[in-house]
């Protein structure tokens, strides 16, 4: 059987323009691909068109390719895919471990500062949030129905300890070559328990981050996920959708982020590290990449 090459993926959204974090994953993704005799892939991730703009991506575009990068065309753009997402979201509804959701972000808030104040310790996932305080998941069949009747915008969300309970004894793990937060490379345990209940899809934005990324990176046949260390724990989640969707499992590499002066991590709206602004001072590609890697 002819070895199929190994596959790497850059994937962006287009909701700012990009900065130095993303000029170290985009140069090192195409960089181990390069090395390996491997395929590079960009990828649009613009599923939430409220926050994604049409000029954002044109950017991104005219930025990788200023800095010399090269990718196969076409470049997947997630919102031309949204039945590929749906039909995940079918498939999980199949094995009954969603369940629709209706309380808006202000309701949570509110439910939890109440919880809190009343001295309860409410648990928080490992971005900070707070896990889900609503009580749909308990719903009775004629409550959901209900429910999914009433006109009520809703979000369906992964009823997280049904999903793990059907691992069974299955231990759900992945390979990690990069550095995590704490420094582990190897074979990681996976947590997805600590993320609780967690939104595949909303009204607004049919399907999540979680969702369409192992979606895709499966229909792409991503065989190695290289990105910033801020999606580390992310992968615990991606790992148990492979595992419930029946997906292949990628290798894992976690690379640093690149601190802005005030030691924070680079956001988007940061001007002053956007690779267009180096560009415009008249810096070249070869010292911003000098920069990063
Ligand atoms: N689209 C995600 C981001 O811009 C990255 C997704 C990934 O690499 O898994 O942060």
């Amino acid at each position: 059987m002819p070895d199929t090459p190994p596959v790497f993926r850059f994937a962006p959204s287009p909701n700012g323009l990009l900065h130095l974090g993303h000029a170290l994953s985009a140069v090192l993704n195409h960089d181990m691909a390069k090395a390996a005799n491997g395929r590079f892939l960009l990828r649009i991730e613009d599923i939430d068109q409220t926050r994604c703009r049409q000029e954002f991506e044109a950017a991104i575009v005219e930025d990788l390719a200023w800095l010399g990068l090269d990718w196969e065309r076409p470049m997947r753009r997630q919102s031309e895919h949204l039945d590929a997402y749906a039909s995940a979201l079918e498939r999980l509804n199949g094995l009954g471990v969603l369940y629709p959701s209706v309380m808006t972000r202000g309701e949570i808030k509110a439910a939890v500062a109440e919880a809190e104040a009343d001295g309860q310790t409410w648990p928080r996932d490992p971005d900070g949030s707070p896990l889900y305080p609503g009580r749909e998941r308990t719903y009775s069949t004629g409550e959901r129905t209900a429910l999914l009747e009433s006109g009520r915008a809703y979000a369906w969300r992964l009823d997280m300890q049904k999903a793990i309970s059907l691992l069974g004894n299955a231990s759900l793990t992945w390979s990690e070559s990069g550095a995590g937060p704490v420094g582990e490379t190897g074979i990681i345990v996976a947590d997805p328990g600590a993320w609780g209940d967690v939104i595949l899809s909303r009204s607004d934005a049919p399907s999540s981050y979680h969702l369409s990324v192992v979606t895709d990176d499966a229909l792409q046949g991503v065989t190695h996920v290289v990105r910033g260390r801020d999606l580390y724990h992310s992968t615990a989640v991606h790992r148990l959708l492979q595992h419930l969707l029946d997906l292949p499992e990628p290798l894992y590499h976690h690379h640093r982020l690149i601190l802005g002066p005030d030691g924070r991590k680079l956001s988007k709206s940061n001007q002053d590290t956007g690779i267009a602004a180096f560009r415009a001072a008249g810096h070249t590609p070869q010292e911003v990449r000098a920069l990063v890697v």
